[in-house]
Parts: structure tokens; sequence; C-alpha cells
């Protein structure tokens, strides 16, 4: 969990942005495969999934508003099933992805 983010690089383009979040991505599920994570959604059993790499923004339950002034930036890979819905959230860090 880290509160303190570096400064964005405004040089990188949305292209470059796009294609290093697919690299991201493409870590983080081989990273769940050497894991031996099932491929099963949790809720239908099927396997036809809708992948991201991104970052939620969140505040610690104690704050009282939102966003709060630092807040949290928790890089995370996204699975959404594609038959149900199901989605589920894995953390980039304990995976060991540098964002
Ligand atoms: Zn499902």
């Amino acid at each position: 969990m880290t509160i303190e983010q570096p400064p964005p690089n405004i040089n990188e383009t949305e292209e470059e942005s796009r294609a290093k979040n697919v690299e991201i991505t493409k870590k983080a599920v081989e990273a769940l495969r050497a894991k031996g994570i099932n491929n099963n959604c949790q809720s239908c059993g099927k396997s036809n999934w809708n992948i991201y790499s991104f970052k939620i923004v969140a505040t610690y339950a104690s704050q009282a508003y939102f966003p709060a002034k630092q807040p949290l930036n928790l890089p995370v890979l996204n699975l959404t099933c594609l038959e149900c819905g199901w989605m589920s959230l894995y953390s980039l860090k304990v995976l060991g992805v540098e964002v």
C-alpha cells in the first residue's frame, strides 16, 4: 500500500501509457498462473474474463471525506466475468508486479 506516489511521467503519451498497462497486466496474469490460481469464475464456474490493471483510489475507513487529501492508490489486477459480472481484485504489489 502506497500513500505517496512519484509524480506521473508527463512526457508519456496516452498510447505509451496503454502499452505499459498491457505489459503490467500480462505480468500480473503470469504471476497469477505461477501461483496456480483457479481460472474459473467463483460465481458461475465459467472462464470468460475481461482483464485490466488499474489503480483504485480509496480513503481510510476512518476518514470522513472522499476523496481524502492524500487518498490511497491501490494498484490492482481486475478480472471481470463476462458471463455473470463477478469481479475479482488482486494486489499487484502482492503479485510482485512493479507499476
Ligand atoms: Zn461468472
